[in-house]
């Protein structure tokens, strides 16, 4: 068996159950004779997954009723568009927490769309925190609010949902969703591209209260249009079949490992083990404040960046894979999702202490 533990960030690793359950389905899928990739969108056979996937994801993350989840295309980066284009209404401006460099760039496409006011930034300090609550300057007259739980790069991630007066909040999930439990009747909108923690890249997630459907700005492309693609069961076009069919693997998983609960006990066993290994050691660095730590993404340094090359290929030897931080930042990041098991961070851990105890 030559599986490695893959660090990366996303596309990232899958449930070892979820591969070899689709093995097994890959020619044959129950008795259809074919592949789920080879199937009709409109087949029952297809239509029964998609109804089992998203009725599952409803009971994993107690969607309330008022809300629809839509199945798309796109990435969470077409969201960026889709979100002032359906979520201003008539308004003229939104509010967005500038929190790293995914909400950079989420506010960057808005601001193509509408006014943005950046009710807080930490890019001073670096991205190295999640604002507090009582930092938030919130306007009077935004449509709504937008933030990322959890920046991927920076490794930071919020212990709170911001408060936001009744506005519609949104959130970016994509590197934080169904990580652990979350209130959804709290938000407006919850996005995120699955290559993370829902199945393989293709497939985005976006669960919308409806009340907010069907007032989008003049020119909004159909495809990008929530109510149609609610009205159309997001089957509007040829949804991306495969994806969904895999997405619905990993909610079958989530359920049968004990659902969310379960699930956030793991990573934060998992992201405590990785945090106290660096903080006890005199040779890796973290630099987020702890009580904004990610459980998901876990960036870090070495004592000297000359050794960065040789951990990186000794890592590598070990079966531990794409530890190399983003080209932004530098240094290393491990991204440990849902399916990164608990052994795979202790073989990290592992090897880690073993690196400085010969380099450090
Ligand atoms: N938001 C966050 C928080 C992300 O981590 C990413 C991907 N790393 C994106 C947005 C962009 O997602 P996509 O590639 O699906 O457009």
């Amino acid at each position: 068996m030559a599986r490695v533990y893959n660090f990366s960030a996303g596309p990232a690793m899958l449930p070892e159950p979820v591969l070899s359950r689709a093995r097994d389905e890959m020619l044959e899928w129950q008795g259809s004779g074919m592949c789920v990739a080879e199937m009709s969108h409109r087949g029952k056979e297809f239509m029964s997954i998609a109804a089992q996937a998203e009725s599952d994801l409803r009971k994993l993350l107690a969607i309330p009723g008022n809300y629809k989840v839509l199945f798309l295309q796109g990435g969470a980066s077409t969201q960026f568009a889709a979100i002032p284009m359906n979520l201003l209404r008539g308004g003229t401006s939104a509010d967005y927490l500038n929190t790293g460099s995914w909400s950079k760039k989420a506010i960057a496409e808005a601001r193509r769309y509408g006014e943005v006011k950046v009710v807080v930034s930490t890019e001073e300090g670096r991205f190295t925190r999640a604002p507090r609550q009582d930092e938030l300057a919130l306007s009077a007259d935004a449509a709504y609010v937008h933030y990322t739980p959890n920046e991927t790069i920076e490794g930071v991630e919020f212990s709170y949902i911001p408060e936001t007066a009744g506005k519609p909040l949104v959130a970016d999930m994509s590197s934080t969703i169904l990580s652990r439990p979350i209130d959804v009747s709290r938000f407006g909108l919850i996005y995120a591209g699955a290559q993370k923690n829902i199945g393989p890249a293709g497939l985005t997630i976006v669960i919308v209260r409806d009340d907010l459907l069907g007032q989008t700005l003049p020119g909004t492309p159909t495809m990008l249009d929530y109510k149609v693609q609610a009205d159309n069961d997001s089957m509007y076009n040829t949804p991306p079949t495969y994806a969904w069919y895999l997405a619905g693997l990993v909610f079958e998983w989530l359920k049968g490992l004990g659902g969310l609960e379960e699930m956030g006990r793991i990573n934060e066993r998992k992201a405590a083990l990785l945090y106290k290994t660096i903080d006890d050691s005199g040779f890796f660095k973290n630099p987020v404040e702890p009580g904004s730590r990610s459980w998901m993404n876990v960036p870090f340094t070495l004592a000297d960046a000359a050794l960065d090359e040789t951990f990186l290929k000794e890592a590598k030897a070990a079966k531990l894979t794409t530890l190399k931080g983003h080209r932004s930042v530098g240094g290393m990041r491990a991204s440990i999702y849902n399916a990164m098991p608990q052994e795979g961070v202790e073989v990290l851990v592992g090897f880690m202490q073993e690196f400085e105890r010969r380099y450090g």
